[in-house]
């Protein structure tokens, strides 16, 4: 059966799609049910998917990436996404460093580690959240002290993507006083002394995809992997997490077409009181809603890339894509259960996978509640009369 036509992508986007959900296939597919049950996060896979191209989309060509944009981007998370949220995670989440040393390293800074996070053949982590700081990002307590050439970093992180794992991690601690404008960002690399790993996390979803606690014990690392400047830490963050809500969502597009189409095609094998259930008007309809919201979120997703790739402002416009890409995942995989009934709720198919994966994408990167503060200040500042 023909793929749904599609206007809003370009033949080498499309080419390049096809290309994602082959390499993704091939390297993800075999052991999809075993890592899920085990919690076990394959490295060697990253390499896979870095060696296959897909690592470093929009990192400039001069340093190693496909220097294309954030709709190609979106594009690959999608495919990687409808095989493994986990590793179209791991992807974003490594690419969270990337977009940062592309668009506010320096000259030493982006040759010593953008070829290698571009290849897939670094992992890299993003160093935020503690234990008492998550919504609120900007009361962190993770301290950065200046002695001589040096910066000394001590302080607990928490939920850290990759981990044990990353070679390289970008670090919010604060160099001055409470709140934003005290907080600085380092480049931390894996093996730096006094680093080390506390917790896994035992997960409902994503699970082959490590989550762990970072522990910083008087780590020293040279004053030039200070990012930009000290005080700036909470910006370079933030921009991040700016982009990071495209790739979310273009991640929980993936999970949403995964479900779409393996409760599809359920609901046209099954038959029920002599006919296929999707004929019953209470299981095409749930289906039909469940295009209209993963159709609606792509779009979405893909104009705040458009967005990004213009050089135009974009962060509204990426909070909403959030939003409605990471809670149509969740009401999208639900439904998917839903369609096969009690074989949905059963490991035999990956549908209860995409639910349990789906429902963390309201929660990481900004809460959808975080994600609606922006919305709503950005149209106070719009609409308001003072
Ligand atoms: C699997 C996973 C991976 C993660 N990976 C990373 C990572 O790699 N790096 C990293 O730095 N962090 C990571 N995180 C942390 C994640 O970003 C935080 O969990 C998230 O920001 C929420 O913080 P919190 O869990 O402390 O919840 P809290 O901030 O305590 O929020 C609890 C609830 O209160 C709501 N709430 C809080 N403040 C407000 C408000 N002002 N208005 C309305 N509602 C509010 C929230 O929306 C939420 O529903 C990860 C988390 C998970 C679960």
């Amino acid at each position: 059966m023909s793929e749904p036509a599609t206007i809003e992508l370009s033949e080498e986007q499309q080419a390049l799609k096809a290309a994602a959900a082959e390499a993704a296939q091939a390297i993800l597919g075999a052991t999809l049910k075993e890592d899920d049950e085990a919690e076990r996060f394959r490295k060697e896979y990253f390499h896979a998917l870095g060696e296959a191209g897909l690592c470093g989309i929009p990192v400039p060509e001069s340093y190693g990436g496909l220097g294309l944009g954030y709709r190609e981007y979106a594009v690959v998370l999608e495919e990687i996404a409808k095989v493994s949220a986990s590793y179209a995670v791991c992807v974003a989440v490594s690419g969270l460093p990337s977009v940062i040393l592309s668009t506010m390293g320096t000259e030493a800074q982006k040759e010593r580690w953008l070829p290698g996070l571009a290849a897939g053949e670094l992992l890299g982590a993003f160093a935020l959240s503690e234990p008492g700081a998550g919504s609120d990002a900007a009361s962190l307590r993770a301290t950065a002290v200046r002695d001589g050439d040096d910066y000394v970093l001590n302080g607990t992180k928490f939920w850290i993507t990759h981990g044990g794992y990353a070679d390289l991690y970008v670090v919010m601690a604060r160099t001055g006083g409470p709140g934003p404008k005290g907080i600085s960002a380092f480049l931390v690399p894996g093996d730096t002394p006094g680093l080390s790993f506390g917790k896994k996390e035992e997960k409902m979803g994503m699970r082959a995809s490590p989550t762990v606690e970072v522990i910083l014990e008087d780590c020293r690392v040279p004053a030039e992997n200070l990012i930009l400047g000290e005080g700036q830490g909470f910006t370079v963050a933030m921009s991040a997490l700016d982009s990071g809500r495209i790739t979310i969502g273009a991640v929980s597009v993936g999970l949403c077409q995964a479900s779409l189409e393996a409760a599809a095609r359920y609901a046209t094998e099954r038959k029920q009181f002599g006919r296929a259930i999707i004929d019953f008007q209470g299981v095409g309809f749930m289906l039909a809603d469940m295009a209209c919201r993963t159709e609606a979120a792509r779009l979405l997703v893909h104009k705040a890339a458009a967005l990004r790739d213009a050089g135009l402002p974009y962060s509204d416009i990426a909070a909403m894509a959030k939003c409605v890409a990471t809670d149509a995942a969740m009401a999208v995989t639900t439904d998917g259960v839903q369609c096969l009934g009690g074989y949905g709720y059963t490991r035999e198919y990956p549908l209860e996978r995409y639910m349990r994966d789906a429902k963390v994408m309201q929660i990481v990167e900004g809460t959808n509640q975080v994600q609606r503060l922006v919305i709503a200040r950005s149209l106070k500042r719009r609409y308001g009369r003072d």
